[in-house]
């Protein structure tokens, strides 16, 4: 299995240590970066971002901990060595950009060649090459100051790969930009995790650069509170199978990064059990699945919650609808379960016989749920389509495609509405069972 890049272990970054203004930025941050991976650090100002980053690019040695990259302390390095690593494996870009203004746009490209020895005509031929790919050839004589903010991004793009490095580090790159050069500078940086390969950490705020990334590190005073799997990206960190199931969760925790695993399955339930109810009743129902969900309150308590007015604390749903609602509740906590039991059980040989009937249970209800009389052959293709579900074969959408595929393909023959319905339920009950914290 490939090593990692780049590994944190239980690293914390003290600054002004033994001073009176000591102060702790980072504390047990684990991370394990491999080669080719787009990293975001993603966080409120102030959390640890830069710092993270700036540790990793040796210039802020670990308070405690370790920080490998390549499998070397780079703090352990001679200085001549560490000055090696800085120029060669790092490339760096700043949101300020960081351009000498005496300088033309060709010379501050140019520049960090002259520390490597490199004759002027190759220096020039190499700056001008990248400002051409990175669409700023054309003003590479004009100092920087005439260049609009986007281009001086570019510029700095340009620079930061005049050595070829290949981890490429970026501290908030379009926080000064405009919308569409910020465009252009993150489809620069995209292009060249993509087609170069190289490897880039982000540090970033803004939620719309997380597509980008092939995995999110999100922090919060100082640790990393949350590592977020982008579903869009083909993975290159080695996941189990479990760990490669894309719930509703991870999504939810894209849009809400700063709530736990609870307050997410909480959110994942209360959006399946309500259609068309106020912002206040929404609020309330959260509150009252919590409980619920925590095992605060018991069915009863929880359905009596449900029917009380609003004005009494409660949702004020009718008691039918509010029935209803607890009993789905119910039975996707017991299907969760079964969810967590069967993962917990995959890897133990010699259980294949409870693994079966779990699957069996859950497709028992799920047909019954829908009304369907399934034949004997849709009955086994649906707890093996459930079975390859739970534990990550497939996903979402492939699971939705083979519901509605031919029996003899495997498939189960339903029609496109009933598979619809069917997986989104299917897809509420595993978001209730996953946690999406990896575990190494
Ligand atoms: P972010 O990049 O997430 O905005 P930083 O990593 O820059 O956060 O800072 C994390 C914390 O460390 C902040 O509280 C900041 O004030 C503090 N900090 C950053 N640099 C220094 C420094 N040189 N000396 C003391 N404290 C610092």
């Amino acid at each position: 299995m490939a090593k990692p890049l780049i590994v944190c272990r239980d690293l914390s970054i003290i600054y002004n240590k033994g001073k009176s203004n000591e102060f702790k930025a980072l504390t047990g941050v684990n991370t394990d970066i491999y080669e080719g991976e787009y990293i975001i650090l993603f966080g409120p100002s102030g959390c640890g971002k830069s710092t993270l980053m700036y540790a990793i690019q040796g210039s802020l040695p670990p308070g405690e901990g370790t920080l490998l990259v390549k499998g070397d302390d780079v703090y352990s390095y001679p200085p001549a060595e560490r000055v090696y690593f800085q120029r060669y494996v790092m490339g760096i870009i700043f949101q300020s950009f960081n351009l000498i203004p005496s300088l033309s746009v060709l010379d501050n490209v140019a520049l960090p060649m002259i520390f490597c020895d490199v004759d002027k005509t190759k220096r020039n031929r190499r700056a001008q090459s990248l400002l051409d790919r990175f669409g700023v050839g054309h003003v590479s004589h004009k100092i920087p100051a005439m260049l609009s903010g986007g281009q001086q991004q570019r510029v700095s793009v340009s620079r930061s790969m005049v050595n070829d490095p290949k981890i490429l580090l970026a501290d908030e790159p379009t926080g000064n930009l405009d919308s569409i050069s910020t465009q252009q500078v993150m489809d620069k940086i995209d292009e060249i995790n993509t087609f170069d390969r190289r490897t880039i950490i982000m540090v970033s705020h803004n939620a719309a650069h997380l597509k980008y990334a092939h995995r999110v590190y999100y922090l919060k005073d100082g640790h990393i509170v949350r590592e977020v799997v982008n579903p869009q990206r083909k993975q290159i960190k080695p996941v189990s199978e479990g760990e490669t199931i894309v719930t509703e969760l991870e999504q939810l925790a894209r849009l809400y990064p700063y709530d736990s695993v609870e307050t997410l399955r909480v959110k994942s339930m209360v959006n399946y059990l309500t259609q068309d109810y106020s912002f206040d009743q929404i609020i309330r129902l959260e509150h009252s699945t919590d409980l619920f969900l925590q095992g605060k309150i018991d069915r009863d308590a929880f359905i009596k919650s449900l029917i009380l007015p609003l004005e009494r604390g409660g949702v004020e749903i009718d008691e039918k609808e509010a029935r209803r609602m607890v009993n789905v509740a119910s039975k996707m906590i017991d299907q969760a379960t079964d969810i967590k039991r069967y993962r917990a059980r995959k890897d133990n040989d010699g259980v294949f016989f409870s693994q079966h009937i779990l699957a069996e249970r859950m497709r028992d209800h799920l047909s019954g749920k829908y009304r369907i009389k399934f034949s004997k052959e849709q009955d086994e293709n649906m707890a093996e389509l459930i079975a390859d579900r739970v534990t990550g074969v497939i996903n979402e959408d492939e699971m939705n495609l083979r519901m509605t595929k031919s029996i003899r393909s495997g498939g189960l023959s339903l029609s496109e509405a009933e598979a619809d319905d069917m997986t989104r339920y299917f897809e509420k009950v595993i978001a209730q069972g996953v946690d999406v914290s990896y575990k190494s």
